[in-house]
């Protein structure tokens, strides 16, 4: 409604997937996100559908079931499916950053064997990295991988996996050798497995349809071939997924608070106060065009950093400022909508307050947004 550039899609296809993800985000996913995020519960059905539409493995290569689209098309996509329904845009972001691990440091014989059910949807995979006493040091987890005769066995507590408990597949980091990022490796865990159990969802203030657990693993067992990329590469591994990731959190970031906005937008032509229309006061023009600004302003850095990504530029910069930016400006565009809508903002009659819920995660998860200006400054420091 208040988007106020179109979008800048670089090839037809680009055209007809966002069309086709706006026909799916307007009739499937808005429609039902409100009681969906009520309920708590995850919505199988709905992913199930972007599987089939082939919105689950879009980024990824096309001879094994993905896409083959550029990134930036990919996260606009991302963006549309957050301003209908964020717990399904992190459903894909997440699930994409589970397929990475293997797409990009896994042999053929790997890719073939997790990538073309992952690619189509019907496997889903979670990503675990983060421990109860490791989060944004993940470098200091404990979980371990003691290799066996042809085989590893995994032993520990994960924290915080997003799709705990509903997903096919996991992608665990876990600790082959002495302390400190070199020590750790990357492993494919499938589901069901002896030893690997899940706790109750965590009760969140936000994305309650996305479940997030804790993992428990007591002595699972995975074949030696589940092992991706060498012994101690596997941190190098997380943190390079979580580059792209963090472009996923900043596109979900942009549709949300558009998402925001356009919900403003349309309340202050409606609303009346003093003889005329809210958005006839320039005190509030003002507001919403600052919001749209911040808006613009987002959504260009994650496009810039994609483009940089499908180049084959380095990126890792770019997206770190892109997340920073965009999930900042996602609460902040968002705790103003509810401002715009008065008291309505403040009641569940109205999705804004959810917006501003939704919001406030984003500045967390893929590393916090002080980890992002960690990154930021660590880059300045060595810039020439
Ligand atoms: C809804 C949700 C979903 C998630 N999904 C996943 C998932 O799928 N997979 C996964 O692996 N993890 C997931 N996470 C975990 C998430 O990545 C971590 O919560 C995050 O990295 C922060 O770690 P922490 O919670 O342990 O906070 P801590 O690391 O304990 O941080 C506490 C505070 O200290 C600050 N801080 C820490 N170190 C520094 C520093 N060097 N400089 C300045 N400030 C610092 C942090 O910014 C924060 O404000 C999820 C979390 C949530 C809430």
């Amino acid at each position: 409604v208040s988007r106020l550039v179109d979008r800048d899609l670089p090839t037809p296809e680009a055209h007809a997937l966002l069309d086709l993800t706006r026909q799916i985000a307007r009739d499937e996913l808005a429609p039902r996100a409100a009681a969906g995020e009520d309920a708590g519960r995850f919505p199988a059905e709905q992913v199930a559908l972007l599987g089939r539409s082939g919105l689950l493995g879009l980024p990824y290569q096309q001879e094994l079931g993905g896409g083959g689209q550029p990134y930036e098309v990919y996260l606009q996509v991302l963006e549309e499916l957050a301003s209908a329904w964020a717990s399904v845009a992190l459903t894909v972001s997440v699930h994409g950053l589970s397929c990475y691990p293997v797409a990009q440091y896994g042999t053929p014989e790997q890719r073939h064997r997790w990538l073309p059910t992952m690619l189509a949807g019907t496997s889903l995979g979670a990503y675990c990295l983060s421990e109860p006493q490791a989060g944004s040091d993940a470098a200091a987890l404990s979980t371990r991988a003691e290799h066996g005769t042809g085989s590893y066995r995994l032993s520990g507590t994960k924290a915080w996996i997003t799709h705990g408990g509903v997903a096919d597949v996991y992608a665990v980091m876990a600790r082959t050798g002495g302390d400190g990022a070199r020590g750790i490796s990357c492993f494919m865990v499938p589901a069901p497995s002896q030893g690997l159990s899940v706790a109750p969802p965590e009760r969140k203030m936000g994305f309650t349809a996305s479940p997030t657990a804790q993992m428990f693993l007591d002595g699972v067992e995975v074949a030696e071939d589940a092992r991706v990329g060498a012994a101690g590469a596997g941190f190098g591994i997380a943190m390079s997924a979580l580059d792209s990731g963090r472009l996923g959190i900043a596109a979900i970031a942009v549709g949300l608070a558009q998402a925001a906005m356009d919900e403003a937008v349309r309340y202050a032509k409606e609303r009346h106060a003093f003889g005329q229309a809210v958005i006839d006061f320039q005190g509030l023009q003002f507001q919403l065009a600052d919001m749209a600004a911040g808006v613009a302003a987002a959504r260009a850095l994650y496009l810039d950093a994609a483009r940089r990504r499908d180049r084959g530029y380095p990126f890792s910069t770019a997206a770190a400022i892109a997340k920073l930016v965009a999930t900042d400006t996602a609460m902040s565009v968002t705790t103003e909508a509810v401002g715009v809508l008065g008291g309505y903002g403040y009641v569940k009659d109205y999705p804004v307050e959810r917006y501003l819920r939704e919001a406030k995660v984003l500045q967390i998860v893929e590393g916090t947004n002080q980890i992002q200006r960690m990154v930021i400054g660590r880059a300045l420091r060595t810039a020439r």
